[in-house]
Order: C-alpha cells, then sequence, then structure tokens
C-alpha cells in the first residue's frame, strides 16, 4: 500500500526556516507535498483556494501575525510556531483554535519532532471530525426520538380521550396521574382538580343490595398485585355522591424489572344493561306468574275428572268447557307474548310500505261493529278520507286500532258510545279512539302500557292478559310516534296515537334493532 501523503502548507517567512524545513523533509524523506506561503496575505490567498492537511503557522510574518489567518484555516489541523519561545503565547494559539505548538530554538532541533507532530495533529483532527459526526448524530438520534416520543405521547393521549371506556391511573401512593374524558365524565371530576390527590378522596365503590362500601378493583389489585374485575354488584359513587352501576377492571402498572409503579383501572357505565337484565327477569317471572293461573286450573280439573270416575255427564262436560277455555286463554296469552317479545327484539319484520291509515281504520272498525252491537254500543266513526300515506306495516297498523276499539268496547258499560277517528295535522296521523265507559282510575294510568298490567277492577270479570297495550306501544314506537291517553274514571277514556308522515321510516332488516 502507498503510504499516505499529507498536503502541507508552511507559512513562514523566515528564509533560513523555510529552507531548515525543506531540507528536513529531503532528509527524511518525509511523505509530505508542501507549499509555501511567505507572508500572511499569501497564506489567506493560498488557503483561500486550497484544502491542506496541515497548517504550520510561524507567529509573527512580515505583514501580520498567525493569529490574523488562523480563522481561515476552517477544519485543518494548524500548528503554532514562534521562535520567541513564549508557551504562553502558544496557549493563547491553541484558543484561537491551532491543534499544537512548536517552540522553534535556534538549533532548530523541533524539526526533528516535527513528523510526530503532523501525525498526532492529523490523527487528533481525524478524530475530532469522527466524534463530532458521532456528536451530530446522537443530536439527531435524540430529536427522532424527541419528536417520535411526542407523537407517541400526543396518539395515547387522543386514544384515551376518545375512548368510549373510562381510564384512571394511579401511582404507587394511589394519587391519580391521568382521568381520561369519559372518567370525568362518569366521575363528575375534572382531571385538572384532581390530579395528585388521592383516588379514595374522589371516587368510591359500594354494593348495590347492602349498600355498604366495597374494595374497589384498585383497592383489591394493590392488595394481589394482579388483574382484578369488579363485582356484579359495584356502584361507583362519583362526584356529589352521584352513583352509576359500572363494570370495572384494574391491572397493575409495572416497569421492565417488575416493580409496580402504579395502576390503572377501566371502568364503564352499566346503568342500561343492568336495566335491561332487571327487566329481563321482572318478565320472565311475570310471564311464569301468568302461565301457572290457567295451568293449574287446567291442571286441577283435568285430574278431578281423572280420579272421579262416577262424576256425572253434566259436570264433565262443564269442567271440559272451563279447560277449554282456560286452554284458550293460554293461547292467547302466549301469543301476546311472543308478539312482543318479537318486536321488542326487532327479531319480527316491520315490513314498511305506503299505509293508508284511514282504510285500515275503516276497516277495523267495520271488523268490530259486530261485537260492539252486542253490547249494544254505538261505534262510531270520523275518519277523513284522502289523508297522506304512512311508510309503515300495514298489519301492525291494522291490529293496534283493533286493539284499541276491542279494550273500548270490553271496558264499556252496554249502551255505550265510541268514537274512532283519523286526522292529519303538523305532519303527523292522529288516530284517535274515545269511549264513555268505566275510564281508568288516575293511579294505574301511568302504568297501564307495563306488560301484564291489568286494573284491578273489584267485582268485574272482565278477561284480558295486560299485554294488549304493551303491544300497541311497542307498534307505535317501532314507527316512531307516540301514544297518550286521558281518562277519568267511570266517564270514559280517550287513546291518542300520533304517527309522522313527514320523514320516511327507515327500513330496518329483521334481526335489526
Ligand atoms: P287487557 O285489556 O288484556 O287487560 P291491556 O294492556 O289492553 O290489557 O290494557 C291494560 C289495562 O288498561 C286494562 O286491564 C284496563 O284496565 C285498562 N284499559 C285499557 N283500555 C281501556 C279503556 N278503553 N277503558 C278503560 N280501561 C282501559
Amino acid at each position: 500500500m502507498v503510504p499516505k501523503r499529507y498536503k502541507i502548507l508552511l507559512v513562514e517567512d523566515d528564509r533560513l526556516d523555510q529552507m531548515a524545513f525543506k531540507r528536513t523533509v529531503k532528509e527524511q524523506d518525509l511523505p509530505y507535498d508542501y507549499t509555501i506561503a511567505g507572508s500572511a496575505a499569501q497564506a489567506k490567498e493560498t488557503l483561500g483556494g486550497q484544502k491542506f492537511d496541515l497548517v504550520f503557522v510561524d507567529y509573527l510574518l512580515g505583514d501580520g501575525t498567525a493569529f490574523d489567518i488562523l480563522d481561515s484555516v476552517v477544519n485543518t489541523p494548524a500548528v503554532f510556531t514562534t521562535g520567541t519561545g513564549s508557551e504562553e503565547l502558544a496557549v493563547k494559539a491553541m484558543k484561537s483554535g491551532a491543534s499544537d505548538y512548536l517552540i522553534k530554538d535556534p538549533a532548530r532541533n523541533y524539526l526533528k519532532v516535527m513528523p510526530e507532530i503532523v501525525k498526532n495533529a492529523i490523527r487528533h483532527k481525524k478524530q475530532e471530525d469522527e466524534l463530532k459526526k458521532y456528536h451530530e448524530k446522537l443530536v439527531e438520534l435524540v430529536k427522532d426520538r424527541t419528536e417520535q416520543l411526542a407523537e407517541e405521547k400526543e396518539l395515547l393521549a387522543v386514544t384515551l380521550s376518545s375512548m368510549g371506556d373510562a381510564v384512571v391511573a394511579v401511582d404507587a401512593d394511589n394519587r391519580i396521574m391521568l382521568l381520561n374524558k369519559a372518567a370525568e365524565q362518569l366521575t363528575g371530576w375534572r382531571f385538572e382538580e384532581v390530579r395528585g390527590r388521592s383516588i379514595d378522596e374522589i371516587i368510591k365503590f359500594i354494593n348495590d343490595q347492602g349498600r355498604q362500601s366495597v374494595a374497589s378493583p384498585i383497592d383489591r389489585v394493590l392488595e394481589s398485585r394482579k388483574i382484578e374485575s369488579g363485582k356484579e354488584h359495584d356502584i361507583l359513587v362519583a362526584r356529589l355522591g352521584r352513583e352509576c352501576p359500572v363494570s370495572a377492571t384494574a391491572a397493575p402498572i409495572r416497569k421492565n424489572d417488575g416493580t409496580m409503579t402504579g395502576i390503572v383501572m377501566v371502568f364503564r357505565d352499566v346503568s342500561q344493561q343492568r336495566e335491561i337484565d332487571r327487566m329481563k327477569s321482572d318478565f320472565i317471572s311475570s310471564v311464569s306468574h301468568e302461565l301457572r293461573t290457567p295451568l293449574t286450573s287446567i291442571k286441577a280439573y283435568a285430574e278431578t275428572m281423572l280420579y272421579d270416575e262416577n262424576m256425572p255427564e253434566e259436570t264433565k262436560k262443564e269442567f271440559l268447557q272451563i279447560i277449554n277455555e282456560e286452554s284458550d286463554r293460554l293461547t292467547i296469552l302466549i301469543n301476546g307474548i311472543l308478539e312482543i317479545s318479537r318486536i321488542e327484539s326487532g327479531t319480527i319484520e316491520i315490513i314498511r310500505r305506503p299505509v293508508n291509515v284511514s282504510a285500515v281504520a275503516a276497516r277495523a272498525v267495520a271488523d268490530l261493529e259486530h261485537l260492539a252491537g252486542k253490547k249494544n254500543i254505538t261505534l262510531q266513526s270520523d275518519i277523513s278520507g284522502n289523508l297522506p300515506e304512512l311508510l309503515g306495516d300495514e298489519n301492525k297498523i291494522h291490529s293496534l286500532v283493533t286493539n284499541l276499539i276491542n279494550n273500548a268496547i270490553k271496558f264499556t258499560p252496554e249502551g255505550g258510545r265510541i268514537m274512532v277517528s283519523v286526522k292529519f295535522a303538523s305532519d303527523e296521523l292522529i288516530i284517535k279512539v274515545a269511549d264513555n265507559g268505566m275510564g281508568i282510575p288516575k293511579e294505574d294510568l301511568p302504568k297501564i302500557f307495563g306488560r301484564f298490567y291489568r286494573v284491578h277492577r273489584p267485582g268485574k270479570q272482565i278477561q284480558g292478559t295486560g299485554l294488549g297495550l304493551a303491544i300497541v306501544k311497542e307498534v307505535v314506537l317501532r314507527h316512531d310516534g307516540r301514544i297518550d291517553v286521558e281518562s277519568e274514571n267511570d266517564k270514559g277514556s280517550t287513546f291518542t296515537v300520533y304517527l309522522p308522515v313527514a320523514s320516511p321510516l327507515p327500513v330496518k332488516a329483521a334481526g335489526e334493532k
């Protein structure tokens, strides 16, 4: 390998020194390609046009000093030479950017160490450059990582704040480090208000049955040091004592070495689910109760007939009659239950087609005239023709009107009057069924649309399941409408159904809720 040659600039005004330098290079066969500048001006000019591996610069030059040109020596090691022998001056030169110095002695022995100085200065410069590059890389890396971290932090913050679930994080001393937006809403506290405060001051957990305080999932993680879920009956007591049933899970936050530095808890409002669960169990218990009554009666009569071999034919017939009626009641009840749960769960398809509600109501009136006639009830109607059509389920609307008229007939004594009207106002079709029958007591009014709810009417035997109005209400809701009732005991009742026609109803597929 050819040894590397160095390009050197000697800035020296002393001819003897110049010659001594040349001689040394020649005698020692040093690998230098050198240029000599005899003045500061010449040196500056040379440095402006060429690049060197090293510059020797003498302190005193005819037209200035070494300090005048040190500024021009950019990115090149400069070795300062001085004949005055002043170390102080040499140090000053080093501070101004020189990388080394040579004190010239009159015998010019300094030239002996020159090759070593050159090598060191160049090596030193190379190392410096590498270090500089490394630093630049490091700075770039730190900058990138910082930006990346900031982005990640931002992403985490956005994710946390847009999460539907509430999130709270506490440190090892139970002090709040984070409370996202959903958690702010659920607890009623703003993060700024509670940052650094103990979580126990902010929220607590109680049991919705015994109503006593219970350990929160955070407390339990503190104890077990592993993931803990809340209990089924947990209620979160938030700001100002507001209570909310929640489902919560908490987990320890650990460092890489496994030490626990805090706890994070994710929780959500489950009041709706709890309400649905409650309704479901209410429904199941009322259904079983309603089914048991006719079944008990059927079983009792059947058993009596089985064990009484000598039962007169007349009694047998009477019992069979009762069994038959009770079976009919069971069938009606079961059909009603099926109907209401199908509508509610959305498993029944509500077929939406343009419906002429006036025609449907007129048909219902005509169908029931005979039944009304049996009780000597006048069934009248005031149904406008030419009304806008409703986008809805014709069969369901028909059963809605039939149900209301049927009830009116059932709860109106002999000789009464019923008026059915259909009108259009404020973008709504308004169906009214008014009777002058027995009315509904005030305290029962809010409950009559509930499933199985029947007004207690002592001394009166009126058949029914308590499901009719519940079904009517579901049909109305599925058509985005509403239902009102006005009633006075012994004076009569008026049921009014409002069905909007302005915006066509979105078509829902079967099974859709
Ligand atoms: P059902 O008719 O099978 O008893 P509904 O759900 O249709 O059940 O009605 C619930 C209760 O509301 C009835 O038991 C009845 O007491 C009362 N009700 C409904 N319609 C009328 C009405 N037109 N007049 C008086 N009471 C009524």
